[in-house]
């Protein structure tokens, strides 16, 4: 077996999704509408860089308006080509669906490496690209909202915003027309951690029911348990730091572009990501066994591997030798579908990239709220909520006098519970709310349904009937 008999990304999509369909009863039309692609901009433009024209391609695709906006990433990378973007804004359709993020799907690309242009040059880049999809509404509050993914991040989320109000002056929620902004430019507390983030919270709800852990064959918590993390970019780093610092988890192995750390003892995932950001790479990092054929670290024993970098990185080459019990998909499709039958024969649990990254779009979908609504979450309830409190807090404090030495509040417990909410611990409770709920729904499928083996098949189950029922409310 080989890579090259392999489907393409999209392919994949698509034959994952042909899989849950054969357990529905949909009409085939419906069925047919929900997995194609409904349209794809490619667009040439040209910048005047470095005393040259240079012509750089993007695309914009929208795979389903059953709501509008359509929501998805802008992703920076050389490889970017029409069938990735497409795969990736189909998975969009069935994640927003999946958590009940009210969009379509849709997802965007530039065929550039961000790494080969100074911060002046990126921004004329991005803000020309930029030009070019809001003038079609491709980028758009109502319509079509990015937002970050590989290779961009808030600074080209702000110069977006940015190009779209300079065309748009009177848009008063010109804001809203892309997400993952940095705060002061319209973003929301906790988006840069969000995917990360719903990482943790995706494998807390799974360490919750012991039989999901039984199913791989796991048992406990996550306090202890070895994880290998592929790619220590924006997900895979908060991933990695909060399951360290807050969970107990021991990170074991980091695969990088450049190779690997590993470390049985367990990684400092700052002091990492520290090194990768000065030196650009992982190499020379002191405290770890650097292999320089990081690829080969995904096959290492563990209990948990997180790929949070590309797609296709589990493939027919290499599935059989997997080792970890657990696969969480952070990135997008970084298991292709030959391997995803490979690893369900062995028993492997895969909890899917559609659910396991959705944190990003779910705090995304805060931020463009925030932005309509025009005002920050907790601004108007936070000092009331305090002043309720209070009044609890004085009548323990009448008891705890009464009592004297025989009863008194516990330390902190005044000022932990006096604190009204502000938005960072708001948007943390609606994204921990929304993946423990969301992964529930697909659990129930999973344990419920003798034809459902697998996680992956439950998700889309799930979201693909929540799209039919909005086909069919608008009468189609
Ligand atoms: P990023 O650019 O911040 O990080 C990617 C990391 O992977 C970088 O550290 C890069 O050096 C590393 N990498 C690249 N090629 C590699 C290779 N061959 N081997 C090992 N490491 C390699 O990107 P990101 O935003 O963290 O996105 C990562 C994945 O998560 C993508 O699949 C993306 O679609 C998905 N995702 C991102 C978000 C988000 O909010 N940023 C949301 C949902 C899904």
């Amino acid at each position: 077996m080989n890579r090259a008999s392999e489907p393409s990304f999209r392919e994949s999509v698509d034959l994952m999704f042909n899989r849950a369909v054969a357990l529905m009863d949909l009409p085939p039309g419906l069925e047919e509408k929900i997995r194609v692609c409904n349209a794809t901009y490619t667009v040439r433009f040209g910048v005047r860089l470095r005393g040259e024209m240079r012509t750089f391609t993007g695309y914009r695709s929208v795979h389903s308006e059953h709501m509008e906006p359509v929501k998805g990433g802008i992703r920076y990378a050389p490889s970017v080509n029409q069938d990735e973007v497409e795969a990736l804004a189909a998975l969009m359709t069935y994640k927003c669906a999946l958590v009940e993020a009210p969009f379509g799907g849709s997802k965007g690309g530039l065929c550039i490496d961000p790494r080969q242009y100074d911060e002046h040059e990126l921004e004329q880049i991005t803000r020309r690209f930029a030009y070019e999809l809001a003038k079609r509404d491709l980028i758009n509050p109502s319509q079509n909202v990015p937002a970050p993914d590989m290779g961009t991040g808030e600074r080209e989320m702000a110069w977006i915003a940015d190009q779209y109000a300079r065309m748009n002056t009177t848009d008063i929620n010109a804001r809203a027309c892309v997400t993952g902004k940095p705060l002061n430019a319209g973003g929301i507390s906790g988006r840069v951690e969000a995917t990360g983030r719903g990482v943790q919270f995706a494998l807390r709800e799974f360490f919750r029911d012991s039989r999901d852990m039984a199913q791989a064959g796991l048992t406990g918590s996550l306090d202890g348990k070895r994880v290998i993390v592929q790619g220590l970019g924006n997900v895979g780093f908060h991933a990695a730091k909060f399951l360290s610092e807050e969970d107990g988890a021991l990170i074991v192995g980091v695969i990088e572009r450049d190779g690997a750390l590993v470390n049985d003892e367990g990684l400092d995932v700052e002091a990492v990501h520290q090194w990768i950001v000065k030196h650009g790479g992982v190499s020379g990092f002191p405290d770890a066994t650097f292999v320089e054929n990081g690829a080969v670290v995904l096959e290492e024993d563990c209990d948990i591997l997180i790929p949070a970098a590309l797609e296709g990185v589990i493939n027919l080459d290499n599935a059989e030798r997997i080792k970890a019990p657990l696969i969480i998909e952070a990135a997008n499709g970084p298991v292709t579908a030959g391997a995803d039958d490979i690893l369900r024969k062995k028993g492997t649990v895969i909890i899917p990239d559609m659910y396991a990254n959705a944190g990003g779009v779910t705090v995304s979908y805060f931020e463009w709220v925030k932005n309509l609504s025009h005002i920050r979450f907790g601004r108007m309830q936070r000092r009331q909520e305090e002043a309720r409190h209070q009044l609890v807090i004085d009548e323990l404090q009448r008891l705890d006098d009464y009592l004297g030495d025989a009863w008194s509040m516990s330390p902190n417990f005044k000022d932990k519970y006096l604190r009204g909410a502000d938005e960072l611990e708001l948007v943390r409770s609606g994204l921990d709310d929304t993946m423990r709920i969301s992964y529930q729904s697909m659990r129930e499928v999973w344990h419920s349904r003798a034809d459902v083996t697998d996680l992956r098949t439950a998700a889309y189950l799930v979201s693909i009937d929540k799209v039919a029922a909005s086909y069919r409310a608008k009468g189609l």
